[in-house]
């Protein structure tokens, strides 16, 4: 209700508190840039739960949403920036990429206190975008919106979905689509490729600042150390190898892990490509663009070195004095991350298959299980959760049931299944708490590629979100049976199946 007395809303408590640190940092390091406007942005989605969590104004920001969640209206206390960064794309350096169709609007504290960025993107061109447009279109950006809460959902780290508006513009790609503009919530958007931005400039000073901020911001545990920045590289190893032991855990296939494209922070991010596999293929690739598998899905934890290596190249001056002495330490590091990543991915593994206790054994029975899995071309994501229900049920007539039904042929995992019972015996847990902590960690539901690509096609062809809002639904709580969407749990029939994903940009 309006007052007739005088109201200063400049008095009022804006509905994001602003709180940015990034551009305090040199003036190298980003672009002043403010959004570009769009004709008729319309909100398709707002994440009220996650605006709670990062302590916003969630009604003052309903009122607005698509204007400011569009950059039409830029809030006070928004400094808005395009970061600079450089990376290794499929292999190969590129000094200069940086934020080309992305727009940090600035930081917020969350409620827990933890500082994170708020970003948009597809806010128009930038400094960086060459011959970019700087726009993203709906589909990716459904896509992102999609995937990133699934994985968050999984108890993964990953950066957040806020917010996504149509633009009311078409962006020209191979065909005109409609434009869109995602909201992206991020720990920090600092990757390795920002790191090498400054070390291909011989810009060791920045480097440091650069390094400096990062471990305020997401290591101050290491600040003290002897060797701080030998210590930043081991923290981001151990995130990294913590991170795609659990993507691998969960069949996801990020499709682009660019030097880029991989956090500092440890979260997953940038979902262009990405796709959870249906089978069990170690070699499968999704992404259209990596035609020799470099990011195949068991490609994955190598590449994340060979990223730690590019990383760890820039810290070398940083490290010692001595060259030599330098590439040594930053070595062993490296070497570690390879024993980092074996032991979180075994000790998912061995959770995934109901185990408590460690015998030399277990890789064998995992490694026998994920062979017959993949012969038998079984649906990872399902066998793994009737897995649990066997688990849980006994034996029955102890011929597998549903479980041994993902496999072509049934009896081929007779064998195992044998083992794995002998195996239970040596375990401590009572049947009924293992089924329990089986389902805890392997999901009834995915994002699976078939209804992702459903969920777009519905929304770009008739303008329906129906189909992306119950995605959401049902990939809020992956770990839960949910009889109404049990369609949603099958893998593709042939006709669905979608074999091949495309960046977007
Ligand atoms: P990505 O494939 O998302 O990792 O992006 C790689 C680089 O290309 C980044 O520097 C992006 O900012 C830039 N880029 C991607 N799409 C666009 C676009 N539509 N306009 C401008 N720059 C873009
Ligand atoms: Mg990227």
């Amino acid at each position: 209700m309006s007052s007739p007395l005088h109201d200063d809303t400049a008095l009022r408590a804006p509905p994001i508190a602003f709180d940015n640190s990034y551009v305090r940092l040199p003036p190298q390091f980003f672009a002043d840039q403010a959004p570009t406007p769009v004709a008729a942005p319309q909100l398709i989605k707002f994440n009220e739960v996650l605006a709670r969590e990062l302590g916003l104004d969630v009604e003052t920001l309903k009122q607005n949403a698509a204007a400011i969640f569009s950059g039409n209206e830029l809030l006070p206390g928004s400094q808005p920036i395009a970061m600079a960064y450089a990376g290794h794309q499929f292999g190969n350096f590129v000094p200069q990429l940086g934020d080309g169709r992305a727009i940090l609007l600035g930081e917020v504290k969350d409620r827990n206190g933890k500082r994170r960025d708020i970003q948009l993107k597809g806010p128009g061109p930038t400094p960086f975008s060459r011959r970019g447009d700087g726009r993203a279109a709906l589909g990716p950006v459904l896509r992102e919106y999609i995937v990133s809460e699934a994985m968050h959902a999984l108890g993964i780290p990953t950066t957040r979905a806020l917010a996504a508006v149509t633009s009311g513009e078409p962006v020209y790609r191979e065909e005109v689509l409609p434009g869109a503009v995602f909201t992206r919530v991020a720990a920090s958007h600092i990757r390795v490729g920002t790191f090498q931005f400054f070390a291909a400039r011989g810009d060791t000073e920045s480097v440091r600042t650069l390094a400096d901020h990062v471990i305020a911001r997401h290591y101050p545990e290491i600040r003290d150390r002897k060797n701080p920045y030998l210590a930043l590289l081991e923290a981001v190893a151990d995130r990294q190898a913590s991170l795609i032991a659990r993507w691998l855990h969960v069949g996801f296939i990020h499709g682009v892990m660019n030097t880029d494209n991989m956090t500092v922070s440890g979260e997953t991010i940038d979902f262009g490509p990405c796709a959870f596999m249906d089978a069990y293929d170690p070699a499968t690739v999704f992404s259209s663009i990596d035609r020799n598998g470099r990011y195949a899905y068991a490609n994955q934890p190598a590449i994340g070195q060979w990223n730690l290596a590019r990383l760890g190249e820039t810290l070398i001056p940083l490290i010692d004095s001595s060259v030599d002495a330098a590439i040594d330490l930053a070595n062993t590091v490296i070497k570690a991350y390879g024993e980092r990543f074996q032991a979180y991915w075994l000790a998912g593994m061995r959770a995934k298959i109901g185990l408590v206790s460690e015998e030399d054994g277990d890789l064998d029975l995992i490694q026998s299980l994920l062979a017959t899995m993949q012969q038998q071309n079984a649906d990872f994501t399902l066998a793994f959760r009737r897995l649990a229900a066997l688990a849980g049920d006994g034996d029955g007539d102890g011929d597998g049931g549903d479980f041994a039904a993902t496999f072509n042929d049934p009896q081929s995992v007779a064998p195992w299944l044998e083992r794995w019972r002998e195996r239970l015996a040596r375990d401590p847990q009572a049947p009924a708490a293992r089924a329990e902590a089986m389902r805890k960690v392997n999901p009834a539901f995915i994002p699976r590629n078939h209804r992702i690509e459903q969920a777009i096609e519905a929304a770009v062809e008739d303008g329906d979100f129906s189909l992306f809002e119950a995605l959401l639904k049902v990939l809020a709580t992956p770990y839960q049976d949910q009889p109404a969407f049990a369609p949603y749990a099958e893998p593709p029939l042939p006709a669905e199946r979608v074999l091949q994903t495309f960046c977007g940009t």
